[in-house]
């Protein structure tokens, strides 16, 4: 008997780290019949070449979607606009795109213009990650017990959703449904503005003297280590990411500052009781995390 596939051609756009991890789901499986990946980059390909999880590999982006039933993008939030606009002619009718980006609103904008009107759109972003790139950085695992959220627009097709979610829930995430905006600015605190901070302060260090910064290296462990991990991710990535929810990341980075101010002021003043009630309550914040075992 035939085995029964999610879909029978799915083709990853970009073969990163998030990319790479699916489509090892994919692989081991079975989700699709045929796995196809399209790559710009030839060292990115013989990487890709070399994994044996990939049928077909493209250096033609819209040969990699012709056919296909299924598409995920997997590349830069501001790279997907142009990418999609070279293989929207190629696609097949009543295929279904998906994307993991980091950002959510602008993607919808700037994608759903160049689609023709016989695909289904299903924006996504799986909250799972780690500092690492590349087809090689890709694991199994990776999405295991996070959430991944969905935000469909208003003429969203249910069954494409549901196909999407399926995927999803193959992978071993939870899903979550939510309106763009809202997923932007749940994301500019919990993911945006902690990347900032963490490049900020190294950033910081990288303009010390000389002896001082061979010290923080030194002892890093100190807590600047912890720093430096989410400051070695992927520069292109989170340029983009600011660039495409700016104002989402404005409005919590300005809350942000305001709370800083405050702590500057109650160090000042000497304020133990303000550090030490604020620093109870960020400690429940992180039982709450260990708790819903996102930790
Ligand atoms: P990655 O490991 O850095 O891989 C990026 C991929 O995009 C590579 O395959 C690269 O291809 C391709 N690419 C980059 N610029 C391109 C361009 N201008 N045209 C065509 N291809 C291009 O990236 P990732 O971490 O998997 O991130 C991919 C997406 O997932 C991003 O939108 C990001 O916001 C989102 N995301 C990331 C994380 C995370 O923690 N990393 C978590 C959730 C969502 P070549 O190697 O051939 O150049």
């Amino acid at each position: 008997m035939d085995k029964i596939f999610i879909v029978k051609r799915v083709t990853f756009i970009g073969f990163g780290l998030i990319n790479s991890s699916l489509a090892r789901v994919f692989k081991s499986k079975a989700l699709a019949k045929e796995i196809c990946a399209y790559s710009r980059r030839k060292e990115t390909r013989l990487k890709i070449e070399g994994l044996n999880i990939v049928d077909h590999i493209y250096d033609d982006i819209r040969q990699s979607v012709e056919n296909s039933d299924l598409i995920i993008l997997g590349v830069p939030v501001g790279a997907m606009k142009s990418l999609v606009k070279e293989f929207s002619a190629a696609l097949k009718s009543g295929a279904i795109i998906t994307d993991v980006g980091s950002t959510k609103k602008g993607i919808i904008d700037s994608i759903m213009p160049e689609l023709p009107s016989d695909v289904h759109f299903i924006p996504g972003h799986p909250i799972a990650g780690t500092e690492n790139s590349g087809p090689d950085a890709g694991f199994e695992d990776l999405f295991k017990g996070r959430w991944c959220i969905l935000t469909p627009t208003e003429n969203t097709s249910k069954t494409a959703m549901e196909t999407v979610k399926s995927i999803w829930h193959k992978a071993g995430m939870k899903v979550a449904i939510m309106d763009a905006e809202y997923h932007d600015r749940v994301l500019a605190i919990t993911s945006h503005i902690p990347h900032l901070v963490a490049y900020s302060i190294v950033g910081t260090v990288t303009e010390l003297e000389d002896q001082l910064k061979t010290e923080v290296i030194k002892y890093s462990a100190g807590g600047f280590r912890d720093f430096t991990r989410i400051a070695a991710s992927d520069p292109i990535m989170w340029r983009d990411v600011f660039l495409n929810n700016s104002d989402a990341v404005l409005e919590m980075l300005g809350r942000f500052i305001e709370d800083l101010t405050a702590l500057q002021k109650s160090i000042r003043w000497k304020d133990g009781d303000a550090l030490e009630e604020l620093f109870s309550k960020t400690r429940d914040i992180r039982k709450g995390i260990i708790s819903e075992k996102q930790d």
